[in-house]
């Protein structure tokens, strides 16, 4: 039995975690649940899933749940509350759901804690892969990817020398606007990028995958999971989001791993590993005509990706403020302050604002990333 803490329950993958449980009662068990402000559905997810943990992090409606949950449950306000389930004595995995750097702290709890981790949340990667990958490897705890492409690879990698294997190939859907022209891109608003073609998701990733910054952050993710270097880590544009992502042996063989854009799959996956259970889903079909094509990225029109690449490269806290940047311009678009095209604009200004190198430390990582929203928020209001 698995005892799972979930912290960022109330979301898209949250909820479709907590689908999987609810296929395989024999297997899973939820302790801890976590979620910021959506305590309606999280009073939901508490009865039918009665874990003995519960944290909400919004300090108003963790005091607005209070009066209406069994005393028997340990209710949690404020960000501490991402921690205590993070290190709760009675969860084996933590499945780090929650969008954002936000993630960063509880992950490093949980990893000191022993936690297995199902590793959702891309930003913590992205901004503290140096920390965080060689902090697991010390305290023996296993990062199991959630994303799609990452957990392809990794599935595609299993049993595989890793002195055979090339390179990566991360597939993109290419997002909402992969045929918008130039000249319309500009005009682009929140409510054409969250029209995602192939999969549901939540609303900032939405936005990422649009910018095609969720495939650079997924890159950046790739090379810490995997220890790839950027040379060795190619995207193909893949609209119909069926391979979810490949590895290039040395003798050139490819390795696919298929499915529907349905994340339950890389989810229970993560809770299964290295064992599998069956999944009620549409599974791939071959009696429906299924056709795959691949094209190349448009590098100069969504230039997130290749921007990925540089501070990737860059290392040091780069992928943090690259990061931190994105996120204060993805919410700035949501609330139609800025247009699209000042999304990557507010990120490049900020990383060129950066002039030093500072030892790799978290306390550093959390500093500079306090930096770079300061540093964005102030490129932002300019661009109002
Ligand atoms: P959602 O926006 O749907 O959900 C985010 C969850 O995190 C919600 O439960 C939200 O609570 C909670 N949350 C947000 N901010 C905080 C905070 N400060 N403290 C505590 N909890 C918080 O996001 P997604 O599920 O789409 O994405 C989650 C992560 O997974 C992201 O990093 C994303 O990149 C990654 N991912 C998502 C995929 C997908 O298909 N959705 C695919 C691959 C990766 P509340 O509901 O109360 O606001
Ligand atoms: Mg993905």
């Amino acid at each position: 039995m698995k005892k799972l803490s979930i912290l960022g329950s109330t979301g898209s993958i949250g909820t479709q975690t907590l689908d999987v449980v609810r296929q395989h009662p024999e297997s899973f068990e939820v302790v801890a649940l976590v979620a910021n402000s959506n305590i309606q559905l999280l009073e939901e997810q508490i009865r039918e899933f009665k874990p003995l943990f519960v944290g909400v992090t919004d300090l108003d409606k963790y005091e607005e749940l209070k009066g209406r949950v069994d005393s028997s449950i340990h209710l949690v306000g404020g960000e501490e509350a991402l921690i205590g389930a993070a290190t709760l004595s009675e969860a084996t995995m933590v499945v780090t759901a929650v969008v954002g750097a936000v993630g960063i702290r509880p992950t490093v709890a949980a990893i000191r804690a022993g936690k297995t981790i199902g590793l959702a949340n891309k930003e913590t990667l992205v901004a503290g892969g140096e920390l965080i990958m060689p902090l697991a490897k010390e305290h023996g705890v296993e990062i199991l990817p959630i994303d799609s492409e990452h957990s392809a690879i990794f599935q595609c990698l299993e049993g595989q020398d890793c002195n055979n294997v090339a390179g990566l190939v991360i597939t993109a859907s290419g997002g909402p606007l992969r045929k918008w022209s130039k000249e319309d891109l500009i005009k682009a608003m929140p409510e054409d990028c969250l029209k995602h073609p192939t999969w549901s998701m939540g609303s900032k990733i939405t936005i990422d995958s649009s910018t095609l910054f969720n495939k650079g952050l997924e890159v950046i993710e790739a090379h810490w999971l995997f220890d790839m270097d950027y040379d060795a880590i190619d995207v193909a544009v893949h609209p119909q989001s069926i391979v979810h992502s490949m590895i290039r042996m040395k003798d050139g063989a490819l390795l696919a791993q298929m499915g529907t854009p349905d994340m339950r799959e890389p989810i229970q996956y993560a809770l299964t590993y290295p064992n599998r259970l069956p999944l009620k889903a549409k599974h791939l079909e071959f009696k429906e005509l299924l056709t795959l094509t691949f094209e190349e990225p448009r590098w100069d029109d969504f230039p997130a990706l290749r921007l990925a690449y540089t501070v990737g490269r860059e290392g040091n806290f780069y992928p943090a403020i690259f990061n931190a940047a994105n996120e204060m311009a993805v919410y700035a678009f949501l609330r139609k302050e800025i247009p699209f095209l000042a999304i990557y604009e507010t990120v490049q200004r900020t990383l060129g604002a950066y002039k030093e190198r500072a030892d790799m430390t978290l306390d550093n990582l959390f500093q500079v990333d306090q930096w770079a929203r300061e540093k964005a928020q102030e490129i932002l209001k300019e661009m109002e």
